[in-house]
C-alpha cells in the first residue's frame, strides 16, 4: 500500500536560480511540468529573448545584481580596494574580492548598472547579491577580516558620527575604531550599506516601480559567529527592511556544515521571520523566499535529500523558495526529477 502524501497548502512561488533551463526544454518539457514558476538570472544573462521565453511559460523573471563584489573595477581604480587593520590593502579572503563601500565612483557605477538592468528589461524584480563587506562567509568556517580603514572611510565616519579622532596612523586608528569606538563604528558601517539599499530602492521606484527589490543575504542570525552579521558583514536586516520587498536568505546547509541537518534551513527562516516580523501571510508587503542548496558544494546533496531540503525551505514564514543552482543541477537529472516532484506536489 502506498502511503498518502501529507497534504500541503499550495506554495505560491517555486523558483530556480542560475540560468534559463534550456536543458529541460530540450527534453520536450515545460516549466510547469516541474512546477517551476520563477527563474532568477544573473544580470548579465538577462536578454529580451530569455524573458520572452520564460514568460511564455508563465514564469516570473528576476535578475540578480552584484553590488559590492565587482572585482574588475579595482583594476583601474585601486583606491577602491578595501583596507585592513594594518593600513594596507586587504587581500581577498579565499579569493572573494569586496570593494570599499564609500568609494563614490564605484557606487555611482553600480547604481548606473543597476538602473540599466531595470530600464532595459521587463523583469519582475531584481535581487541584490554580495551586499556586504569584504568577506568570505559562504562556508562552514567564515573568513571575516575587519575592513575598510581607508582614509576616506575613516574621514566619513569621523564627520558623520561627529567623532574627533587623533592624528594617528591607520593601524592606530583602526585599533581605536575596533575598541573605544566600536559600537559607533559598527553602526556607521551598517548605515553605509543600508544607504546603498535606500538608493537601490529609489532607482527601482523611478525606473520600474512594479518590480520587486529583493536581497540574497547571509542566513546567520544575530548571535551566530558573535554577531558577525552586523559586526563583520555590516548587514542590518531591520534597517534594510525599510527598502526591501523580499528577503532571500541563503541557508546552504551542505556548504555550511549542516549536510545531515536540513532542519537547519527552516530554523534560519523561522528566526528571520521573527526578527523582521514577517509571518508569511498573503497580505504582508514583505516576503521571505529562501534560496536552498541542491547543488553539490562543500558537501554533496544526495537525490534522496532533495525533498527534505525543499520541505524545510518552503515552511512558514517562507512564501516562496528557489534552488541553487540550475547551472550545475541540470547535470544531475535525478535531482531535477525530485525537485519537479516536490514543486508539483505544492502547486
Ligand atoms: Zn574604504
Amino acid at each position: 500500500m502506498r502511503l498518502k502524501a501529507e497534504k500541503r497548502i499550495p506554495f505560491p512561488l517555486r523558483g530556480i536560480y542560475g540560468g534559463v533551463p534550456t536543458q529541460l526544454f530540450e527534453r520536450g518539457k515545460t516549466l510547469s511540468d516541474y512546477g517551476i514558476n520563477a527563474v532568477w538570472l544573473r544580470s548579465g544573462d538577462v536578454t529580451a529573448q530569455s524573458i520572452t521565453l520564460l514568460k511564455s511559460q508563465g514564469a516570473r523573471v528576476f535578475a540578480e545584481f552584484n553590488t559590492l563584489h565587482e572585482a574588475a573595477y579595482l583594476k583601474e581604480h585601486p583606491d577602491a580596494a578595501p583596507v585592513g587593520v594594518d593600513g594596507r590593502v586587504c587581500p581577498p579572503p579565499d579569493g572573494w574580492q569586496g570593494v570599499c563601500p564609500t568609494h563614490p565612483g564605484y557606487r555611482a557605477a553600480r547604481m548606473e548598472a543597476f538602473r540599466a538592468v531595470l530600464a532595459g528589461h521587463d523583469i519582475d524584480g531584481i535581487w541584490l547579491d554580495y551586499h556586504h563587506s569584504h568577506a568570505s562567509w559562504e562556508q562552514a568556517v567564515p573568513n571575516l577580516p575587519d575592513t575598510c580603514f581607508c582614509a576616506r572611510c575613516i574621514t566619513h565616519f569621523a564627520r558623520e558620527n561627529k567623532t574627533k579622532l587623533p592624528d594617528a596612523t591607520i593601524p592606530e586608528l583602526a585599533r581605536l575604531l575596533l575598541n573605544r569606538h566600536k559600537k559607533a563604528w559598527i553602526a556607521w558601517r551598517c548605515g553605509v550599506f543600508t544607504d546603498w539599499v535606500r538608493s537601490f530602492r529609489a532607482v527601482v521606484d523611478e525606473t520600474r516601480p512594479r518590480a520587486l527589490l529583493g536581497t540574497f543575504h547571509c542566513p546567520w542570525n544575530d548571535l551566530d559567529f558573535d554577531g558577525a552579521l552586523r559586526e563583520k558583514l555590516a548587514i542590518d536586516l531591520k534597517a534594510q527592511a525599510k527598502y526591501i520587498d523580499v528577503f532571500s536568505p541563503m541557508p546552504y546547509h551542505a556548504r555550511f556544515g549542516q549536510a545531515t541537518d536540513p532542519a537547519w534551513i527552516s530554523e534560519k527562516t523561522a528566526w528571520l521571520g521573527k526578527h523582521l516580523g514577517i509571518r508569511g501571510k498573503a497580505a504582508e508587503r514583505q516576503k521571505i523566499w529562501p534560496i536552498v542548496q541542491l547543488s553539490d558544494w562543500g558537501e554533496p546533496v544526495p537525490p534522496a535529500q532533495v525533498k527534505t531540503v525543499l520541505d524545510h525551505g518552503t515552511r512558514p514564514p517562507a512564501t516562496g523558495a528557489l534552488v541553487f543552482a540550475w547551472s550545475s543541477l541540470h547535470g544531475q537529472w535525478d535531482k531535477v526529477e525530485e525537485l519537479g516532484a516536490f514543486y508539483r506536489s505544492v502547486m
